[in-house]
């Protein structure tokens, strides 16, 4: 069927996939239709498939780390046309006019933000429409699977390091050697900071340093901030684990005015206000960023052969896709492919 496309949709919360065929859709004014290649599965495909998103409606197509190619556009869209690559990320649009649009801060839009996959349907999907806005230009070196994971996990760490305040030669660790972390490494590493892996287990270490950490702290057999404070203390630290606990035990690691940047979603941590205070530390969080943002990092990953390590599913897999990534036992980023 010329006029059908398959997608891998989720009917209500915490309902299962299901392959469904449905009509390939046209994009409205100010859209852009793209036939997919791949598309990464997020942890964060869990607040559309479980239905913790407050609002979200159904039956509703996850996935915001796509990539592909555009095939049609809508009317008064000028700067896109058929042929050329593209990616769409967590950040779907933005109305630009609220008084937090009109300050920049397009992630706290109160009158249309849009998250793909959430608010309209995402990549688990041979073809999608998004908003001219959320498209990211794709590098020709780049295959679909390399640049998948890059649309999400790959902005979230490439952008809060380059958003950090360090600068080159500063020390620099990343908690967690995960879907996010070992993305974190490469891009410290390349960025030109002393970069500094912590994880659990010494079986880590060789991945640590391969991927660009001059130095590794196993966290089940040393003390982390003793640790990051023997190496001067670390300007940045990068937390890209879910464990509260974890993070708590590093903060005592930064530097005076270093800054401990939250990525990994956890319940809660203890902070200790004496050790913000004294050394004028800071901690803050960081969200992934605008297409623009996506497109940096897309161009700097092949600048520096930054890649991220997949598995990869075909989309008639995507539940089993899904539970490998739910398991957190993937290496490390898990990433679908559209046949044809
Ligand atoms: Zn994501
Ligand atoms: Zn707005």
């Amino acid at each position: 069927m010329a006029n059908k496309m398959r997608v891998a949709q989720v009917a209500g919360p915490g309902k299962p996939f299901e392959i469904v065929e449905r009509p390939i859709p046209e994009p409205p004014p100010g859209w852009v239709r793209i036939k997919v290649h791949a598309c990464g599965v997020c942890h964060s495909d869990s607040l559309t498939k479980e239905g913790y998103w407050p609002g979200i409606q159904y039956p509703r197509v996850p996935g915001h780390e796509v990539i592909g190619t555009v095939d049609a556009v809508g009317k008064g869209v000028s700067q896109w046309q058929a042929g050329q690559r593209a990616g769409v990320g967590w950040h779907g649009g933005n109305c630009g006019y609220c008084d937090n649009c009109r300050r920049g801060n397009f992630f706290a839009c109160t009158v249309d933000l849009k998250i793909t996959g959430i608010s309209f349907g995402g990549g688990y999907a041979e073809y999608m429409v998004a908003p001219a806005i959320a498209l990211a230009r794709v590098p020709d070196e780049l295959s679909p699977v390399d640049g998948a994971p890059l649309m999400c996990a790959g902005i979230t760490t490439f952008n809060a390091l380059r958003n950090s305040g360090a600068r080159p030669g500063d020390l620099v660790a990343v908690l967690g050697l995960g879907g996010l972390g070992h993305l974190g490494v490469q891009y410290a590493a390349r960025m030109g900071f002393r970069t500094v892996g912590i994880a659990r287990g010494k079986d880590k270490e060789p991945l640590a340093r391969e991927l660009g950490a001059f130095h590794y702290i196993d966290s089940q057999a040393q003390d982390p901030g003793a640790e990051l404070t023997k190496l001067g203390g670390a300007r940045v630290i990068l937390a890209t684990v879910t464990a509260g606990d974890a993070m708590s035990a590093v903060q005592a690691g930064l530097g005076p005015r270093g800054t401990l940047v939250v990525i990994g979603a956890a319940q809660s941590m203890q902070v200790s206000p004496l050790l913000l205070i004294a050394g004028m530390r800071e901690i803050k969080g960081w969200y992934s960023g605008t297409a623009i943002d996506s497109q940096d990092t897309l161009a700097f990953s092949v600048l520096k052969g930054v890649r991220s390590m997949n598995e990869v599913y075909p989309l008639e897999r995507v539940a089993e896709a899904y539970e490998r990534m739910m398991s957190g036992k993937a290496r490390f980023r898990v990433v679908l492919t559209m046949a044809g």
